[in-house]
């Protein structure tokens, strides 16, 4: 059984379906409702079926600093794309669905429990209570993930909160992105302008704060540019980062934002999310058809082994942005823009993999080690 049809659970359920009788539990009607994503991605995480929500290419980033630097990053060839994520949520449900899963969308799981060698699961459909068993529960139900709760895995480190709007008349280049860094713009994390179709999707996360993300969003909003843009519609989620060493417990396994396996640089879920599922699904298969396998850790290998790794390491880069004043980021972002670090950024840089270079960025550049020196050290 698979809790939640979003792109992870649709993953765990296409390669589980093959083989298995697979259940997925939707709570909302239509899977991709509401939108709670920028959806900016690496062709890596899009499989080719789903192709078609991509909207356009991106070639790199422009960030800005607080005090008003602008490093661009060019890379020559594609980086990143950015989707339709609800058309995408839908084309890999509905791909789940013809590898054979079968949807209860529309039903909500209250709770999940053991009772033996049997997981019992209580939803919600239509008003009426149900009961559903399964020999494994995938919890693939998000960022609040009830799974979690019942399966007593850790919450995440730090959980982020966003808002995004959808704007129409802003001027931005088609092949890049904006990146807006600062302590009064988005505090514990950035802002973004990502060019998508003949839209632009604006919005911010912010972690730690008093003020409601909606205030910075306002503000960020009054810029030249944005403000007099019509806004077509408004998103707001939560993204969670930093996972727990495991994402197992008995016989329900953890994938995507229920497992805090979002990227801690930035808050991107969509690839860690649907090659977890994958992984996930592999390892169920094999529990599921092999007597001699007893448990699911296997699976906790295989996501350490693909992201887990880039994923603590990128923690750990994270814990040096927080520490930086708005100066000193200005001045990180202006040692980033010298001509050896920013060649290997953009000749190597990779979204899914961002703290992979950080021990060759801090060869090249030593002088970043000021902003951190234990942490740093631990990257080298
Ligand atoms: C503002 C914002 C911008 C983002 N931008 C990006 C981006 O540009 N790129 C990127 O890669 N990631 C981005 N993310 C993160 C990304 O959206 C998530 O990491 C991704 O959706 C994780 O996929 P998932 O399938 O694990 O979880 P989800 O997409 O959250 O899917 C979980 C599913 O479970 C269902 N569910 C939840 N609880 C229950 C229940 N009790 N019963 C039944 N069903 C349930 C939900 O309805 C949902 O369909 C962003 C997030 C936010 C908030």
């Amino acid at each position: 059984m698979v809790v939640g049809g979003g792109p992870s659970g649709s993953a765990a359920s296409m390669s589980l379906a093959e083989n298995h009788d697979v259940v997925v539990l939707e709570e909302h009607e239509i899977p991709g409702e509401p939108l709670q994503c920028a959806g900016l991605v690496t062709r890596r995480g899009v499989p080719e079926f789903a192709k078609q929500s991509i909207l356009g290419d991106i070639k790199g980033a422009r960030l800005h600093s607080p005090l008003g630097f602008m490093l661009t990053l060019e890379a020559r060839a594609t980086r990143a794309c950015v989707i339709d994520r609800s058309h995408f949520d839908r084309i890999m449900f509905h791909e789940a669905v013809d590898r054979g899963a079968v949807p209860m969308v529309g039903t909500v799981v209250r709770s999940v429990a053991a009772h033996g060698h049997e997981m019992r699961v209580e939803a919600k459909l239509e008003g009426r209570s149900q009961e559903f068993s399964a020999r494994v529960v995938v919890g693939a139900d998000g960022y609040k993930s009830i799974c979690r709760h019942a399966a007593g895995l850790s919450p995440p480190k730090h959980m982020l909160t966003g808002i995004q709007v959808d704007l129409k008349g802003v001027e931005i280049d088609p092949d890049f992105v904006e990146l807006y860094f600062g302590r009064s713009v988005a505090p514990g994390f950035f802002a973004w302008a990502i060019p998508a179709g003949d839209l632009t999707r604006v919005g911010l996360c912010t972690w730690d704060t008093e003020l409601a993300p909606a205030y910075y969003l306002k503000k960020f909003l009054s810029k030249p540019g944005f403000s007099k843009a019509r806004r077509v519609s408004l998103a707001s989620g939560k993204i969670p980062i930093g996972p727990g060493r495991t994402a197992v417990s008995g016989r329900i396994a953890l994938v995507g934002d229920a497992a805090c396996h979002a990227k801690p640089l930035s808050g991107g879920g969509v690839y860690t999310g649907v090659k977890g599922g994958e992984l996930c699904g592999h390892v169920v298969d094999r529990f599921l058809s092999d007597p001699k396998v007893k448990d699911l850790r296997e699976y906790d290998s295989l996501w350490k082994d693909e992201f887990g790794r880039e994923l603590s390491r990128a923690f750990r880069v994270r814990k040096v942005f927080l520490n930086l004043t708005d100066k000193k980021l200005d001045k990180a972002l202006r040692i980033f823009a010298e001509p050896d670090v920013r060649q290997l950024l953009e000749s190597r840089g990779d979204i899914d993999y961002p703290a992979s270079l950080s021990s060759a960025v801090l060869k090249l550049a030593p002088k970043l080690a000021q902003f951190s020196p234990q942490v740093i050290e631990s990257l080298l």
